[in-house]
C-alpha cells in the first residue's frame, strides 16, 4: 500500500514572519488529516522555526534544494548534513533548478546520492518541457532522467519521484489526470526496469504543476497517481488544506 503523499513547495516566497504565519494558519486542521503524508517545504531560512512548530505534530519538513558536498568551501550553498537535523526531505532536480539554474541530470544524480546517504528523502522532480512535449519526446526525457538521477543508486522505498511537466508549472495550465497517470506509469516502469518490480510498486510517484483545490481530485482518484507536490497552491492555507482533505477522502474511498 502506498501511503498518499502532498508536499507543499512554496518556492522563494514568504518572509520569516509570513512562513510562521501562514504555518500558524494551518497548522491544527493539516495536523488532524489522516491517510495522507503531509510535506512543508518553506525556504531555508524558516527551516529551524518551522521545525520547531512543527514538533509533535503529523507533518513533516523539507529543503527546496541542497548542495551534494557536506560541508566546505562552497560559498552560499547549503549541506545535507546542515538539513538532516532540521528536516526529512528534499526537494531534488525541480525544473527551476535545472532550467534556471542549469542543474545538470549529473548534479542531480550527486544529489539524490548525498541525500539518501544523509538520511534525507529525496522528492526527486521530472518532467518534459513543451517542446519536447509537442515533439512526442516526453517519455525520452523522463526516462532519461529517472535513469540519471537513480544511476548507480542501490533500491530504496525512501524516495519519491515528482512527474512536474515544465509546462504545467505555475501556468495554470495543469496536464489532465489521463496524461499525468499515463506518465506516472511509465515512470514506474523506467524504475521496475533499473531497479525492480517490487520497489517500483511500493514508490510513491506524485504529479505537479497548477494543482489547486478545484483539480485535485482529477489526479488523485487515478490509483497510479499517489499525490502531488503544490507549488502556487500551498501558499494558502484553507486551499492547501483543501488539496490534503480532499486526498484523504478519495484515497479512502478508492483504497
Ligand atoms: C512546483 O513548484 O513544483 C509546482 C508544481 O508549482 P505550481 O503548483 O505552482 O505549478
Amino acid at each position: 500500500m502506498r501511503i498518499p503523499f502532498i508536499a507543499g513547495n512554496w518556492k522563494m516566497n514568504t518572509t520569516a514572519a509570513e512562513a510562521e504565519r501562514l504555518v500558524l494558519e494551518m497548522l491544527e486542521r493539516l495536523d488532524k488529516i489522516e491517510g495522507v503524508e503531509k510535506v512543508l517545504c518553506p525556504p531555508f531560512v524558516s527551516l529551524v522555526a518551522i521545525s520547531m512548530m512543527l514538533e509533535n505534530s503529523s507533518i513533516k519538513l523539507g529543503a527546496q534544494n541542497m548542495y551534494f558536498e557536506a560541508k566546505g568551501a562552497y560559498t552560499g550553498e547549503i549541506s545535507p548534513l546542515m538539513l538532516r537535523e532540521l528536516c526529512g526531505f528534499v526537494i531534488l532536480g525541480h525544473s527551476e533548478r535545472r532550467w534556471y539554474f542549469g542543474e545538470t541530470d549529473e548534479q542531480v544524480n550527486k544529489k539524490v546520492k548525498a541525500a539518501l546517504a544523509n538520511k534525507l528523502k529525496p522528492i526527486l522532480c521530472v518532467g518534459e518541457r513543451l517542446e519536447d512535449n509537442e515533439a512526442g519526446k516526453t517519455e525520452e526525457v523522463v526516462s532519461r532522467q529517472v535513469t540519471a538521477a537513480l544511476s548507480g543508486i542501490e533500491p530504496v522505498r525512501d524516495l519519491v519521484i515528482a512527474y512536474e511537466p515544465v509546462w504545467a508549472i505555475g501556468t495554470g495550465k495543469a496536464a489532465s489526470g489521463k496524461q499525468a497517470a499515463a506518465t506516472i506509469q511509465f515512470i514506474r516502469a523506467v524504475v521496475a526496469k533499473l531497479w525492480n518490480k517490487g520497489i517500483a510498486q511500493d514508490l510513491r510517484i506524485l504529479y505537479g504543476g497548477s494543482v489547486t483545490g478545484a483539480n485535485i481530485a482529477e489526479f488523485i482518484s487515478h490509483p497510479e497517481i499517489d499525490g502531488a507536490l503544490v507549488g502556487g497552491a500551498s501558499l494558502k492555507a484553507e486551499e492547501f488544506v483543501g488539496i490534503v482533505e480532499r486526498t484523504a477522502e478519495i484515497k479512502k474511498r478508492t483504497k
